[in-house]
């Protein structure tokens, strides 16, 4: 927007010129003086209309949410209704009430025009994705909320369920960093279906295979020592979280992550689902995650739309 401002300047001081000249060629000035307008006007449109295509700046707001879209992009009020009813749909799963946490400051969602747009603010690391959520915290509170989207060929958010999943656990868990398995298998929940069967196929497939993870190697693991390791990992945790949310209410998870950071896995998994340690998890695990393979059944437990 700088460089549009600047040519609205450029034009009133050419203005302003011409005007002050006593010439008695009057005509050939106003022709003159035109012609520089309506060359200045195309540049200035010009301008305006490659800093609109590059920075997101179409934006609305609501009481928990910033968006941002793109010039040719989704209507961001559309984005808005959707981000309001995700969100809405998510605390009524995870915590049976819809206004549990007020979120100042807003979520911000930030829509990208390209992959290369996208990249510039997520960067390079992200190159597969097409979400990305970013959270900070300061003295147990959350002090920055904000989530980066590419739409799909379709023209869907389909990433935006998962990523606030993860902007919404952060609050849930009071500031602490979820175990990986519970943030990912919780997210997961909120992808498509179609994604969720990939998921499952890839646990599969690691079974028969034998490059499933130990339960206890899943239930440590905070970071990726091989990108061999992801599939395996995904699909496990998916179905992990999957399987204890059949059990009882899906709510009860996030009293289990909660207890899970304060008083150990093994503690936390005894009380709320009477699962005597790693061993009788991973034998459970095994169970549902082949009844999973051959089941119809979609895994989804969340109620979304994907299309703003
Ligand atoms: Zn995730």
């Amino acid at each position: 927007m700088a460089s549009s401002n600047y040519g609205t300047l450029f034009v009133f001081a050419e203005l302003t010129s011409v005007t002050r000249s006593n010439s008695c060629q009057w005509n050939q000035l106003m022709f003159r003086m035109l012609f520089v307008v309506h060359l200045l006007s195309v540049l200035f449109l010009q301008t305006y209309a490659a800093a609109r295509a590059d920075d997101p700046s179409i934006e609305c707001v609501s009481e928990w949410f910033e968006v941002k879209s793109f010039a040719g992009g989704p209507s961001p009020d559309r984005v808005l209704a959707l981000c309001e009813d995700t969100r809405s749909e998510l605390f009524r799963v995870w915590v049976e009430r819809t206004d549990a946490v007020s979120w100042q400051p807003r979520c911000k969602i930030n829509l990208h025009p390209t992959r290369a747009h996208y990249l510039r603010k997520v960067g390079l690391g992200a190159g597969q994705t097409s979400g990305c959520s970013s959270i900070q915290m300061h003295a147990g509170k959350v002090v920055l909320r904000e989530i980066d989207l590419l739409l799909d060929h379709a023209g869907e958010l389909t990433a935006l369920p998962h990523e606030l999943t993860h902007v919404l656990l952060a609050d849930l868990l009071r500031g602490r960093q979820p175990h990986h398995w519970l943030d990912e298998g919780i997210a997961m929940l909120a992808d498509t279906e179609a994604k969720q069967k990939l998921h499952v196929r890839d646990c599969h497939e690691a079974m028969l295979s034998g490059n499933a993870m130990t339960t206890s190697q899943i239930l440590a693991l905070q970071s990726f020592s091989s990108p061999d390791q992801m599939p395996a990992f995904y699909g496990q945790s998916l179905l992990l979280v999957k399987m204890l949310a059949n059990q009882s209410s899906p709510a009860r998870i996030i009293r289990f992550a909660n207890d899970s950071l304060d008083h150990g896995t093994e503690a936390a998994l005894r009380s709320h689902y009477k699962i005597n340690g790693v061993n009788e998890l991973e034998r459970a695990a095994r169970t549902f995650a082949f009844q999973q393979v051959s089941s119809q059944t979609p895994l989804t437990i969340v109620s979304l739309r994907f299309k703003p």
